[in-house]
């Protein structure tokens, strides 16, 4: 076969110097036809776009076309051509054939319309349907937008480590990380195991937050971000928690509380924007196959301020509602953490927009949060999306040491794990404020997907870590 390098769909189907030799690469999606000629549809990942090539089979090895197959992996020389009946305005006239990779009969993913539940029992394959590589190119532009936004305004990409040995957060939550032989463990005498010999001679995990090692960086670098990988062990397997999801945690000094709503709003925008200019082929195809009203709900959310709540208040709503029958599963009182359905009432029903509930009840945020002159609030910040529920956590942090301190001793997290933290509030305190926000819960949002499996390549939840 002539050597001609190789033309990504994504910028064959721009051109139209009808005429000329390219050469594609890609998978069949689909062959249809008569006994003279075939019409293959080609996808190799560069766009949700196919290129239709036309083969006049009177030109080929009878052999070589038995291999064409939904699955097949073919290189094909031909001409560009203007088309009439693709759908697209250019199709390949195939010259030269080669099958890279013939696909067997087995191949799962012959005919359309398998189910979300099906893909994901085949998540090494599900990559090769439309509507994942839509998710996943939205994914990676998702990726390059949250650095792209952060660069811009001058804030450093800070990488905190994803082992840690400090677990004031996420007690019970967390995953082990050790190499001791758990069939022969070594217990002391009163009952505890020993770490001594363990890895890092103490217990250690796989990080759930970023967040304390971020507030360092900031009071040296002033605003950084960071985006990795975080680890939840919560046994809830709910449409919106994965055990590893990504989480991107900016840290700001300076700022107070209205400045993080800004920026959490700011930050969100941008994305949506982002999604909206870069990947609107993509998004388009999930509009119309899943959700009818996505591109209208990015659009509305880019369009309307996010509404900015004291929790006092939304607790006021929400029981409002309950004294007028509203219904919910879980008791809504001042003090209760709010249970997704509350959240999605505020913004789905009541609100009918984005809402930054802010100023929780102390107890149930963490200890790091900033007190309020009230002494029983905190300057917590959660953005709550129609749809999703919480999309960002956040808050104003506790600068000052001895508050800080008190606050610790009172939820129990011992000073030896973070003397470290402790002692930024001791040499130069600023005050700071920071916020995560859950990649995958963002794509959730832009995608229109309705479970959190679907917007990250090999889910790890409960009972599920193949592939
Ligand atoms: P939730 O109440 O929804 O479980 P959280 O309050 O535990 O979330 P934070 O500790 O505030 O979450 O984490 C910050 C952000 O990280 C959340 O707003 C959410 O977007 C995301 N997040 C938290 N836990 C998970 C998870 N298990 N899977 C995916 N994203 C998560
Ligand atoms: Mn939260």
């Amino acid at each position: 076969m002539e050597k001609i390098s190789r033309t990504k769909i994504v910028d064959l189907l721009r051109r139209d110097d009808f005429g000329a030799m390219v050469n594609v690469k890609g998978w069949v999606r689909t062959r249809r036809g008569s006994k003279q000629v075939s019409f293959i549809a080609l996808n190799d990942g560069s766009t949700i776009n196919n290129v239709q090539l036309v083969a006049d089979l009177a030109n080929f090895d009878e052999e070589m076309l038995k291999l064409i197959t939904t699955g097949a992996c073919l290189s094909v020389n031909g001409l560009l051509a203007e088309s009439v009946g693709s759908g697209q305005k250019v199709e390949v006239l195939a010259r030269e054939i080669e099958v890279l990779g013939a696909c067997d009969n087995t191949y799962p993913l012959q005919k359309k319309g398998h189910s979300l539940e099906f893909l994901r029992e085949i998540a090494h394959l599900r990559p090769r349907t439309n509507t994942f590589g839509a998710v996943f190119r939205i994914r990676h532009n998702m990726a390059i937008a949250v650095h792209q936004f952060f660069h811009q305004r001058g804030f450093f990409y800070f990488h905190t480590p994803i082992i840690t040995a400090s677990d004031c957060e996420g007690a019970g939550q967390m995953f082990q990380v050790t190499t001791m032989n758990l069939y022969d463990l070594k217990k002391k005498e009163d009952g505890t195991i020993d770490y001594e010999n363990d890895f890092f001679g103490k217990q250690a995990s796989l990080t759930v937050s970023g967040q304390l090692e971020g507030e360092l960086a900031a009071m040296s670098l002033g605003s950084i971000y960071t985006f990795g990988p975080t680890f939840r062990a919560e046994n809830s397997n709910t449409p919106r928690h994965l055990a590893e999801f990504w989480m991107i945690e900016p840290e700001v000094a300076f700022n107070e509380i209205q400045e993080n709503m800004q920026l959490a709003e700011d930050f969100i925008k941008y994305c949506i924007q982002w999604a909206l200019d870069q990947c609107i082929d993509d998004i388009q195809f999930l509009n119309d196959m899943f959700d009818k009203e996505l591109i209208e709900r990015l659009k509305f959310v880019l369009s309307h301020n996010f509404i900015r709540l004291p929790y006092t208040e939304g607790v006021k709503i929400l029981e409002e509602a309950v004294s007028n029958g509203r219904k919910f599963e879980f008791p809504i009182f001042w003090g209760a953490d709010l249970a997704s359905e509350h959240e999605r009432y505020l913004v789905e029903e009541h609100f009918k927009c984005p809402v930054i509930l802010t100023d929780y009840p102390k107890e149930i945020k963490s200890f790091y949060m900033k007190q309020n002159e009230d002494g029983k609030t905190v300057r917590a910040m959660d953005v709550l999306f129609p749809k999703i529920g919480e999309i960002i956590g956040g808050s104003q942090r506790e600068e000052n040491y001895e508050k800080l301190c008190n606050r610790a001793k009172e939820m129990g997290v011992p000073e030896k794990d973070i003397w470290w933290y402790l002692d930024t509030r001791r040499f130069g305190t600023a005050p700071h404020s920071g916020f995560g926000l859950g990649f995958e819960r963002l794509l959730l949002f832009v995608t229109g997907m309705t479970n959190i499996r679907d917007v990250i390549p090999f889910p790890r939840t409960p009972h599920n870590a193949d592939f």
